[in-house]
């Protein structure tokens, strides 16, 4: 409950709503100027002023929170595990709906290994929950990264060539519809939602609890290999080609750290084999070069999910990503080359394919199914250094269009009109935009890579 002094402090917002809206909660809000302002005003990569951050603790939570948002007309921000790269999940004078507290799992089916998570959730909580019970999930490759966010956009993790995306193995969720309504989406019920949910982010109501399907498993081979950077095009040749042909439980990244001005920084194969041997899939990948370094563990599931570190204070990395359909000789002497200009870039590959490309691209929202490759770029450093490197950086990127296509909408951290024809091909777009004009037509949800209302586009 907050004081009554602090709703005062609200410009835009009813001060007698706002009071009304915190004694209804289970949860709490926090308004400018109450001590734990600071603690949840900004996110992993943005810094935000929000005019109230609703706490939430329950569905009825959120339902009372969207039904104040619009009352109030309020921009909304939803958060649950606060990883977005834009920064969606703050704002600048409107209203955050906060699901980190809704961080609750129950097993419901353990024939089916069916699992039911609160978005507020992060993905270490829930791969030590599910090794409990002897089960794994495809989430990412990052402990702190949320729930909700991660499983809305996609989700391309350490078993995504064994299992597929996070979202292939969704099957139902929770939603807090624009107009309040309490709704149960899956294959059976609401099946446009459901389908727009996997792939289409936070445009068509809030998610209070995700149905995910888990496998059993508990360990996997797990490493890494460093090799000079002087080798990077010899070794993410080999890499490439191994990828192509390696059976689905491996998964690879490779990584190229930025030089910040000295030597080429060394590359790093990182690898996760979903199961207990796999040798031979991996033994290929430690000798693509000269190797620096090298280690491969047998470890439980949780151990692969790497901690996020933060930022150094003022960071805004500039994050890209493209889907590359042949990731051939010349796509990389392409990238290598183009990047070894830069020196604050940092440098991912994905491998894709295996379960991940089997799904038909129109089963979900998430329609890049046939790529080899997902190639990320973070460019690191303040706001200001990435406005002065934004020209060269979109110049590299346009160097690149051969051979590359479509985005990843969870790896943007900008949203603009061209980031998002290519997260959402024309035919996605328009049919997320007939879920969008049933669901939320007034846009209420637009602070995510947005798709408009069929009336207002
Ligand atoms: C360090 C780091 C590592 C990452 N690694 C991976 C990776 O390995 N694989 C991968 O696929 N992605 C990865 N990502 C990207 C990640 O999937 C996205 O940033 C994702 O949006 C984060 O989810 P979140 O819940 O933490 O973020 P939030 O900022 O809380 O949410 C992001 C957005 O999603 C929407 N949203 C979130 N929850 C809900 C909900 N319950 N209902 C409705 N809308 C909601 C909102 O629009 C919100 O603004 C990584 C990101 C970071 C920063």
């Amino acid at each position: 409950m907050n004081p009554v002094s602090s709703v005062s402090s609200l410009n835009s917002v009813d001060a007698e709503a706002c009071a009304a809206l915190s004694a209804a909660l289970s949860g709490e809000v926090v308004l400018p100027g109450d001590e734990a302002y600071e603690s949840v005003r900004h996110v992993f990569s943005r810094k935000g002023e929000p005019a109230a951050v609703v706490r939430c603790r329950d569905t009825e939570d959120v339902r009372g929170a969207v039904l104040f948002a619009r009352e109030q007309r309020l921009e909304v921000s939803v958060r649950s595990g606060k990883h977005s790269l834009a920064g969606f999940g703050t704002c600048r004078g409107g209203i955050v709906i906060d699901l980190s507290p809704m961080n609750g799992m129950e097993l419901v089916d353990a024939d089916r290994h069916r699992v039911r998570v609160a978005p507020g959730a992060v993905w270490s909580e829930v791969a030590e929950f599910l090794a409990g019970h002897g089960l794994a999930f495809s989430s990412g490759d990052t402990a702190s990264v949320g729930v909700g966010g991660l499983l809305l956009g996609g989700g391309i993790g350490w078993m995504a060539r064994a299992d597929g995306l996070a979202l292939d193995n969704m099957t139902g969720a929770e939603v807090v519809t624009a107009d309040g309504r309490i709704l149960w989406a899956s294959a059976e019920e609401h099946s446009e939602l459901f389908w727009a949910l996997r792939g289409g982010g936070g445009n068509f109501g809030i998610v209070t609890s995700f149905e995910i399907t888990a496998r059993p498993l508990e360990r996997v081979r797990y490493g890494k290999v460093v090799y000079p950077g002087a080798e990077a095009p010899a070794v993410l040749k080999g890499w490439a080609r191994h990828m192509r042909q390696a059976p689905d439980e491996l998964m690879s990244h490779v990584t190229l750290f930025p030089t910040r001005g000295g030597t080429p920084a060394p590359i790093t194969v990182i690898f996760c084999y979903a199961g207990e041997g796999g040798a031979e899939a991996i033994d290929p990948l430690l000798a693509l070069g000269t190797v620096e370094s090298k280690n491969v563990d047998l470890v439980p599931a949780p151990k692969v999910l790497a901690p996020s570190g933060g930022l150094p204070p003022g960071w805004e990395p500039t994050v890209r990503s493209r889907f590359v359909p042949d990731c051939d000789d010349e796509f990389i002497d392409a990238a290598l080359g183009g990047a070894g200009t830069f020196d604050t870039l940092f440098l991912e590959f994905r491998s894709l394919g295996g379960a991940l490309n089997r799904v038909p691209a129109d089963a979900t929202a998430f329609a890049h199914r046939d790529c080899e490759v997902l190639m990320n770029t973070i460019n690191m450093g303040t706001r200001e250094a990435n406005e002065a490197a934004a020209p060269a950086l979109a110049r590299f990127w346009e160097s690149l269009a051969p051979h590359v296509r479509g985005a990843y909408s969870n790896f943007l951290s900008e949203a603009g009109e061209e980031d998002i024809a290519a997260a959402y091909p024309s035919a996605t777009y328009a049919r997320l935009q007939a879920v969008k004009q049933a669901y939320d037509p007034g846009n209420l949800f637009s602070r995510n890579p947005n798709v408009k209302p069929i009336a207002g586009s």
